[in-house]
C-alpha cells in the first residue's frame, strides 16, 4: 500500500477499546467518557475479517492498542486470530501494564512478540497522581516483571514528558538503560482537547531531555530495537537499552509515516489528528466489499498533521488519544 506522497503503508494500529482502568492527566478526562455502545464496536470476528483484507493489500504488521486492550475480555482469543491471518509477520501491544501480570503469558503464547509500556514515573506517589488510580504503580511494576520473565522482547517504556511532574526524573529514566535492556522513550505531549490546559503549559520538548542526558556522557545515535516506530534512539556505550526521543511537535516524522489506524468501532483513519476517517464498519456488516474504502483512505492521507501547540485545531476534534489508539 503506497500513497500519494510515496509512504509505504504497511502497519495498522488497532485499538480494542475506548476504556481504560487509568485516566492520565494528558490523555483521558478524570470522569471518563462516553464510551462507544457496544453493538457499536467491532467483534473480534470483524477485526479479524478487515484485517484478512488489509493482509491481502500488503498489511504486514499491527500493534493492539486502546483505551487499555488488557480491559477487553479475552484478548488472547483475539491474536490467536489475527495470528494465523496470512502476511501479518508481526503482532505487538501497548498497555499500561495493570493488567499484564495475569495476562501476559497468554498473550506471548496467542503471538504478541513485544510490548510498549506506559510508565510516566519511577517513582510511586507521582504514577498513582498521574494514572489518577491509586495503586496503579505496583500493579505495573508487576506487569513489567511479567513482560520480562514471558520474555516479550523488545520491551519498550513509553514516557510522555510532563513539566512539573516527571521532567526531573529525566536522568533517572535514562540511567535504567545502562543496566536493563528496556529501551525508554521520551514522548512530546501532544494537545487534544481534554488536555488543553496542560499540553499548553506543561510541554517539555525531547531536545531538552537529550540536553539533560547528554550531560550524564556520552551518548551514541543507533538503530533502535525492532518496530515500526517515528522514536530517534541513543545508547550509551556499552549500555543494555536505549534511550528514544518521539518528537511529534517538535519535529513531525510524517514524511516517514507508515501506518493508519483501525478505532473501535471500526473506523479506518489514514492520521492520528484530523477529521479523516472512513467507516468499515457498517459496510462490513453490510457485506460490500472493503477494498475500494481502504485504497480510498490510503489516497487522502494526508501529508502531514497540523497540530499547534496549546490548542486543539487540527486535532480533528479529538477529546482524547485514547479514543484512536494513540
Ligand atoms: N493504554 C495504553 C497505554 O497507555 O499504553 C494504550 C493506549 S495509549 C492512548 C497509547 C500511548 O499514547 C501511550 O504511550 C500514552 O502515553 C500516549 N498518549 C496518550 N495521550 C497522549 C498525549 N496527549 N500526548 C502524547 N502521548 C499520549
Ligand atoms: Fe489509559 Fe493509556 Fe490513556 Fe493512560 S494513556 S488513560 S493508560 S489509554
Amino acid at each position: 500500500m503506497i500513497d500519494q506522497f510515496g509512504r509505504r503503508v504497511e502497519y495498522l494500529r488497532i485499538s480494542v477499546t475506548d476504556k481504560c482502568n487509568l485516566r492520565c492527566v494528558y490523555c483521558m478526562p478524570l470522569e471518563g467518557l462516553d464510551w462507544l455502545k457496544r453493538e457499536n464496536l467491532l467483534s473480534y470476528e470483524e477485526i479479524a475479517s478487515v484485517l484478512r483484507t488489509m493482509a491481502g493489500m500488503g498489511l504486514e504488521k499491527v500493534r493492539i492498542t486502546g483505551g487499555e486492550p488488557l480491559v477487553r475480555k479475552d484478548l488472547p482469543r483475539l491474536v490467536e486470530m489475527i495470528a494465523e491471518i496470512p502476511g501479518i509477520i508481526d503482532i505487538s501491544l501497548s498497555t499500561n501494564a495493570v493488567l499484564l501480570g495475569d495476562q501476559a503469558q497468554a498473550l506471548r503464547d496467542a503471538g504478541i512478540s513485544r510490548v510498549n509500556v506506559s510508565l510516566d514515573s519511577l517513582q510511586e506517589e507521582r504514577v498513582d497522581a498521574i494514572a489518577r488510580r491509586p495503586g496503579s504503580f505496583g500493579r505495573i511494576m508487576e506487569g513489567l516483571d511479567a513482560a520480562e520473565a514471558v520474555g516479550f522482547d523488545p520491551i519498550k517504556i513509553n514516557v510522555v514528558l510532563i513539566g512539573g511532574q516527571n521532567d526531573d526524573e529525566i536522568e533517572d529514566f535514562a540511567r535504567i538503560t545502562r543496566d536493563r535492556p528496556w529501551h525508554i522513550r521520551f514522548i512530546e505531549l501532544m494537545p487534544t482537547g481534554s488536555n488543553l490546559d496542560l499540553s499548553a503549559n506543561s510541554f517539555v520538548s525531547c531536545q531538552d531531555a537529550l540536553v539533560k542526558i547528554r550531560k550524564m556522557g556520552n551518548i551514541e545515535p543507533v538503530d533502535g530495537p525492532a518496530g515500526n516506530g517515528p522514536a530517534t534512539y541513543f545508547r550509551f556505550p556499552g549500555a543494555a537499552g536505549t534511550v528514544g526521543v518521539i518528537t511529534p511537535m517538535s519535529h513531525n516524522y510524517c514524511d516517514r509515516c507508515n501506518r493508519m489506524r483501525l478505532t473501535a468501532d471500526g473506523q479506518l483513519r489514514p492520521c492520528l489528528f484530523g477529521s479523516i476517517q472512513t467507516n468499515l464498519r457498517d459496510p462490513l456488516r453490510a457485506g460490500d466489499d472493503l477494498v475500494p474504502l481502504i485504497e480510498e483512505t490510503l489516497r487522502i492521507k494526508p501529508e502531514r498533521h497540523y497540530l499547534i501547540q496549546g490548542s486543539d485545531e487540527g486535532s480533528g476534534g479529538l477529546v482524547a488519544l485514547s479514543q484512536t489508539g494513540g
